[in-house]
């Protein structure tokens, strides 16, 4: 039996039986190796924009024998792809800045796929606005800790991109950052994701403090507002969770 860290798992999990994937930022290929494996993929694509790790990639396939199943491709981003190769794209374990560049420049290559399976370190609200200003719906979000990383998975179709931001209890903007469904699940895991980020915006704060500069003082009043709606955020995942 094949295993793969949590966060894999966990994008695994997002993509239906007998899909045709491409997994774009592939370096290792342990992806579209373990959808392969386990039926989740009939065929997939590996992309990479280095040669190191499409090298890796590359011996990896080899090494399990998908080499058939699996094709390994050198380039930047979705410019591997060709019209209609496949209906869902998994993209792991990068920024979300790039994650919507790499959507952005190859928008005219998602014409035919059905589903995005994407996981930003970072920037995750950026995701959900490109996938919200896209036509996207965003179907599902988790949140989990690896090795002491947080980190968010979230799994959108073709749909109706404002379904998930339908309650009026925060303004979109708010839910591009909360993540609605991570929000409804409440975990523990996310409370202490915005613990970290409040602990961020309390180091901000006292850096700029030590500043007489106008921008400083600006800044330090848009980060105190921001510390505020934090400890907004932390009380209610506080009383949600008891
Ligand atoms: N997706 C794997 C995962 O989640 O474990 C590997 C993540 S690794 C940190 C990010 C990979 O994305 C690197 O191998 C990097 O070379 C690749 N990458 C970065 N920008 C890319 C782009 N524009 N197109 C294709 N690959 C890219």
């Amino acid at each position: 039996m094949i295993t793969v860290s949590k966060r894999l798992e966990t994008i695994a999990s997002y993509v239906l039986p007998n899909s045709r994937v491409a997994d774009i930022g592939s370096d290792h290929a342990y992806l579209p190796v373990y959808l392969v494996k386990t039926g989740k993929a009939s065929s997939a694509i590996a992309g990479e924009v280095n040669k190191g790790p499409w090298e890796s990639a590359k011996r990896q396939v080899q090494a399990t024998g998908l080499g058939e199943r699996i094709d390994v491709r050198l380039g930047d981003g979705l410019a591997v792809l060709s019209d209609g190769e496949v209906d869902t794209i998994c993209i792991a374990g990068m920024g979300g800045t790039l994650i919507c560049h790499i959507l952005e420049q190859g928008l005219h290559r998602l014409s035919s796929v059905e589903r995005l399976v994407l996981q930003p370190n970072v920037a995750e609200r950026n995701v959900r606005e490109w996938l919200y200003n896209h036509g996207w719906e965003l179907q599902a979000e988790s949140i989990l800790k690896e090795d002491g990383v947080i980190y968010e998975v979230l799994s959108a179709i073709r749909g109706n991109p404002q379904e998930p931001y339908a309650s009026s209890e925060w303004s979109r903007e708010i839910w591009f950052e909360l993540g609605p469904f991570l929000w409804r699940e409440g975990s523990s895991i996310l409370l202490e994701k915005w613990e970290s980020e409040q602990e961020k915006a309390r180091r901000v704060v006292k850096g700029l403090e030590k500043s007489q500069a106008p921008e400083a003082q600006e800044k330090k009043r848009e980060m105190s507002h921001r510390l505020e709606w934090i400890e907004e955020v932390l009380q209610c995942l506080r009383t949600d969770i008891r």
